[in-house]
Order: C-alpha cells, then structure tokens, then sequence
C-alpha cells in the first residue's frame, strides 16, 4: 500500500548550545507507520525528539524538518502540537494547580474541540479505563506525587485523548511493572487503531516491541543514525548490542 508522507527531516544537525549533537540525520515517516529509535544511553535519542517537536533549547544549525508538506523548523512547539505532534516526556513534569482533567480539556479547546463538560468526563473517564488509571486521578494535579508509572500511563493519556496524528514515544515504556507495561502497549494500540496513528518510540525495552507491528527500526549512536531495518532488527539489537555498530563509527 502507498502511504502518504507525513514527516521528513533532511540533514539536520541538532546543538545544545555549542556542542553539537545530532549529526546530519535523515528520515522519512509516513501515515500509519510505526518507527523505533534504539541506541546506547547519551546517543541523543531524546534530543532527536525535542528537535522534531521544536523544544527551544535545541538548535537546528543545518538541515529541515517537514511535517505534512510544510516546513515547521522554524514554527513553535505548540503550534507543532496544533499541526497534530505529540511527544511523550522521558520524563513527565509535575504541573501543581492543573488537574489531569483541566490540563487535557485546555489543550483540546486550543486545537478547537470544545466538548460538553458530561461528554469530556465521560470520554475521559472510558479512556482512563482502558488503561487502568482510577478515576480519581483525573481531579489530582498533574503528575504531582504521581508514581513513574503513574506519570508515564498519563502521558499515554493525553495521546488518546488529542488523537495526534504523530506520537513520539520517549521511553514512555520504561520504569513499568509487568501489568502497567501490558496496558501501555494496549494504549499504544488502541492509539494506531483508532486514527492509523503514526509512531515514533525511543525504547529499550524490547519487550513492548513484540506487541506492536514495526515498520522500521533505527540505530543511533553518537548523534548519527547508523542503521535503518526492519523489525528483525530489534532481534539483533537483543542478541549482540550496540557495539557492533559502535565500532563502525
Ligand atoms: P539519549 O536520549 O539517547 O540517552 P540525549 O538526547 O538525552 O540522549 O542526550 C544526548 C547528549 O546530549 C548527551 O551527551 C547529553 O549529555 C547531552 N544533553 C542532552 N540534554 C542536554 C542539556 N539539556 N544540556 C546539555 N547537554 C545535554
Ligand atoms: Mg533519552
């Protein structure tokens, strides 16, 4: 099946102030595609997603990302998140004074679904049923003494609930018990089910990889991809590690 493009990102090196991280990456994501980054920690994996998403503190010194046929690398965060990007923090902020619900229900109003009060509880609350968040968190601050699984199935939340057209996945599967791992990878479904959703997934967790269909897997070390394939990639990854690529560099 030909499927539509839906980003491209063309030689683009990433810095943090002086210090370049991210080396002339290329990539193209499209439609309904499920995409994983692999790589050894400090590979500047998340880097990759903050630049994608426009997090200011990552400059884009070369190169261009594309986004639905138009160039955002120069366009905010949230008017990223407005064209239908979603990122899942690695590692999710505590927002004191916002509940989970108010937090949800701002960022639906800013990209023009006004739901009624009755219908946005009740869809909220059969999304928190599917993955087993008691309801009573969506009245408690965001994130504020949440556990880490806690943090991360609200993440995978406020995917379900904006309905991205693009998820970039930071470890959203990392620090997780068995159970909440088996229900994060049922969000992550429900999510490609419901709007053929495209996926981009920063893991290490090969596990939760199994459960979902890969499309493509990247290697990434030391700020360059190394190595694009398919799923049976991951099988390698699992087998031998990193170095093998390592010493390619
Ligand atoms: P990964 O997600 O693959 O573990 P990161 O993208 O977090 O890697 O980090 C890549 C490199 O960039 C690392 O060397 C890290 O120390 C550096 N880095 C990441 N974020 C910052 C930051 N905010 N300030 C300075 N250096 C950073
Ligand atoms: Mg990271």
């Amino acid at each position: 099946m030909q499927r539509e493009e839906l980003l491209r990102i063309k030689n683009l090196s990433v810095s943090i102030g002086d210090v370049e991280i991210l080396h002339d990456i290329n990539l193209v994501i499209n439609t309904g595609e499920t995409h994983v980054l692999m790589g050894p920690n400090g590979a500047g994996k998340s880097t990759l997603g903050y630049a994608m998403i426009g997090n200011p503190l990552y400059q884009v010194t070369s190169g261009e990302i594309w986004f639905k046929g138009q160039r955002i690398d120069d366009l905010p965060c949230y008017k990223r998140a407005l064209e239908g990007m979603f990122l899942s923090f690695q590692n999710p902020i505590e927002i004191p004074g916002i509940t989970l619900s108010s937090f949800i229900r701002s960022a639906l109003e800013q990209r023009g679904i006004k739901l009624r009060l009755m219908q946005y509880k009740k869809e909220l609350k059969n999304t928190m049923d599917i993955l087993n968040i008691d309801e009573s968190y969506a009245d408690r601050d965001l994130n504020k003494g949440f556990s880490g699984g806690e943090k991360k199935k609200a993440e995978v939340l406020q995917m379900l609930m904006l309905n991205p057209s693009f998820a970039i996945l930071d470890e959203t599967d990392s620090g997780l018990d068995v159970d909440a791992t088996k229900t994060v990878s049922l969000g992550i479904e429900e999510y490609r089910k419901k709007n053929d959703g495209s996926l981009f997934i920063i893991t290490h967790n090969t596990k939760i990889l199994q459960a979902l269909s890969v499309d493509y897997t990247h290697i990434m070390v030391d700020g360059s991809l190394v190595k694009t394939s398919d799923a049976s990639l991951i099988d390698d990854i699992n087998a031998n590690g990193f170095a093998q690529y390592e010493k390619d560099q």
